[in-house]
């Protein structure tokens, strides 16, 4: 199982010390089979990558330039700049940039780039309230899956993240066969290759103990609660026990 944090825009150099226990726990039996993943701003992906030399936490960005190669791109990051400073992961097409206006195509040419940097890319994708009202939610993530990854023919390297817009920040969380049946939606959606999909949006330490209920999952995306250690450990403990 995968947990990854998205940290978005909060932390600063003095949120290094918080990482302590989070490293301590990734040294213990208790992680299990959990695989842990920070996802910081970018200030601080060179910090988090050199906190964690001696452990087996992985670490990535939360976005990228869709260009993999330097040039004139004034306050953009591209993924070989990642690369560089340690990350392995990367976060593409999150709902809070879509909402700012990146779009499939975008979308597409981030992950492409990625990939060619050879950075694990996390593709969000989900639906909104209005779509899922008008029972369109099955129509957006096809047409998020097909122009997302259009012409990517390998996808081992990619992780999609379920993330319902509604359920993202908001403390409420899909019915659990409504999420089964989705999951299995998306993974059915790949003929040859299954990816990994995560599921994101209001993880917590309470909502855990039904989520892993739901037994087509591998691994979680997780903003608000991961900034805390205590409560990022428990939703890993509890997936457990
Ligand atoms: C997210 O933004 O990726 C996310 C899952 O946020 P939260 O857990 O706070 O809903």
């Amino acid at each position: 199982m995968y947990f990854i944090a998205n940290w978005k825009m909060y932390g600063n150099l003095s949120s290094l010390n918080s990482l302590d226990k989070v490293i301590k726990f990734s040294k213990s039996k208790e992680i299990n089979k959990g695989r842990l993943i920070y996802c910081p701003p970018y200030t601080l992906i060179s910090s988090f990558s050199k906190k964690f030399q001696n452990c087996q936490i992985g670490i990535g960005a939360q976005n990228c330039h869709e260009n993999d190669d330097y040039g004139p791109h004034t306050g953009f990051i591209n993924p070989r700049m990642l690369k560089n400073i340690g990350a392995q992961f990367v976060i593409i097409g999150h709902s809070e940039n879509r909402k700012k206006g990146e779009n499939d195509s975008l979308i597409n040419l981030k992950i492409k780039s990625a990939l060619k940097a050879k950075l694990k890319v996390i593709f969000c994708i989900g639906e909104t309230l209005i779509e899922k009202k008008r029972k369109k939610t099955r129509l957006i993530l096809s047409r998020q899956i097909k122009n997302g990854l259009k012409n990517i023919k390998n996808n081992s390297n990619i992780f999609i993240a379920y993330e319902p817009v509604w359920a993202i920040g908001t403390g409420i969380i899909p019915k659990s066969n409504d999420l089964l049946k989705t999951v299995e939606f998306i993974k059915n959606k790949f003929k040859k290759k299954k990816p990994r999909v995560l599921y994101g949006g209001s993880v917590s330490s309470e909502n855990i103990k039904n989520l892993k209920k739901i037994n087509n999952i591998d691994g979680y995306l997780i903003g608000g609660a991961s900034q805390n250690s205590k409560k990022f450990i428990d939703i890993v403990k509890k997936t457990y026990s």
